[in-house]
């Protein structure tokens, strides 16, 4: 789970970090109001995105007056940058925050080292907005400082990374106290990162963060009821969003061919085997291994209400999930949505036989396939037949 910039700034300031003041702005009134409070100040776009600097979504404001004309463009705009595709998001709100005079600027987080079983911290001194074509031009100037997910951080573990920052005296201490704060945030959220780019030295000497990202691990939501409320629906994809209520792994693609499958690792076959055969899907779907009938339902209705879908391809091999089941499902959406689209179904093992009959006995028109193989070429064809891109 993703949360906005302010809210991330937040947490950080519990846990002790050196976040500056700032407040949420829905309109230009509310942004006029706090820009009167800091005089010069800096405007950004809260949205679920980085890369908003770049894109016009951070700007600085000398005034009040300044801040009101910003706001009066930002608030509404689509912001679109280099993460949220050509669609960009919807600025909702705004957080208005004093201006700082940046001296430098470092790129500082905390993720997870899956191979190492650790948590890791990552830092260089060439932070901002330039971060990634560091990572890609010169890949030796970000260090990583392995941490014990277990024991957690240790101060000499901040003493490499001050080295690598090249800070000393005060700030040294207070780096080492920043990510003190960063990494019993991290484990005691269950976070997946926690990220400030830029970590910023101001002219007069202080070490601020003056970007914030925190992302959750969703596996462990369910530990954290306090992390519900920071959740906004509105930054993420309405489908996406439906598919978490009925707890299936979704994920929308730009593709033609919609997907209904269990188990993610078939459904990750699914699609290759899509590409495989000059086709895109639509998405990724996983029903899970214990679906029920009304589960099966919201998930084909999912495909059914993505207007870019011109095949459905149900690539099911029943083990703990029985193929009756899924049938009952499919006929159960088609019959309350109607379906317009060729269906290709293919089903194999539990209860195969009784899934079969179920299908045909709801008069749906089916393209049955042999096997998967099969069913993706049938999928691929039929897609581009009904005037889909196909490829
Ligand atoms: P992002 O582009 O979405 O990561 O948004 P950031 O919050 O990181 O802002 C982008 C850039 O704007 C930062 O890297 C800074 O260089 C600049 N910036 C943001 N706030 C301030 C500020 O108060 N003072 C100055 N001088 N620069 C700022
Ligand atoms: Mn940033």
């Amino acid at each position: 789970m993703k949360i906005h910039e302010y809210q991330a700034k937040e947490l950080l300031g519990a846990y002790g970090a050196p976040v500056p003041p700032g407040e949420v702005a829905a309109t230009v009134e509310q942004a006029a109001a706090a820009a009167e409070k800091y005089g010069r100040c800096v405007l950004k776009a809260q949205v679920h995105s980085g890369g908003r600097g770049k894109a016009g979504g951070v700007k600085l404001a000398e005034n009040a007056d300044e801040a009101r004309a910003i706001a009066g463009e930002m608030l509404g705009m689509r912001l679109k940058t280099n993460q949220t595709g050509p669609e960009g998001k919807l600025v909702r709100k705004l957080l208005v925050t004093p201006a700082v005079e940046v001296k430098k600027e470092f790129y500082l987080s905390v993720t997870g080292d899956h191979e190492n079983a650790c948590l890791v911290i990552i830092a260089s001194a060439d932070g901002g907005t330039e971060i990634e074509e560091t990572a890609r031009t010169h890949p030796e100037r970000i260090a990583r400082v392995p941490v014990s997910a277990v024991e957690g951080f240790k101060r000499y573990e901040g003493l490499q990374v001050s080295g690598v920052l090249g800070l000393t005296g005060e700030n040294e201490k207070e780096l080492i106290s920043l990510l003190d704060s960063m990494t019993r945030l991290y484990r005691e959220k269950d976070c997946s990162l926690v990220e400030i780019n830029p970590l910023v030295l101001t002219v007069d000497g202080q070490l601020i963060c003056l970007d914030a990202k925190v992302t959750f691990d969703d596996n462990a939501l369910f530990r954290h009821p306090d992390l519900k409320e920071l959740r906004d629906t509105d930054e993420e994809d309405p489908r996406e969003y439906r598919a978490s209520q009925y707890d299936l792994n979704f994920v929308s693609l730009s593709g033609s061919i919609g997907c209904l499958v269990n188990g993610a690792g078939l459904a990750m076959a699914t699609m290759d085997i899509i590409q495989h055969f000059g086709g895109e899907p639509a998405n990724f779907l996983d029903v899970g291994g214990s679906a029920s009938k009304e589960k099966v339902q919201a998930a084909f209705e999912l495909l059914l209400s993505d207007e870019n879908v011109r095949a459905i391809f149900v690539n099911i091999f029943g083990g703990i999930m029985k193929c009756d089941v899924i049938a009952e499902g499919v006929v159960a959406a088609a019959r309350e949505m109607g379906i317009s689209i060729p269906l290709i179904v293919r089903l194999e093992g539990t209860n195969v036989e009784l899934g079969k009959q179920i299908l045909a006995a709801s008069n749906l028109k089916i393209i049955a396939a042999e096997n998967m193989a099969d069913g993706a070429r049938k999928a691929v064809e039929a897609a581009a037949w009904t005037g889909g891109d196909g490829a």
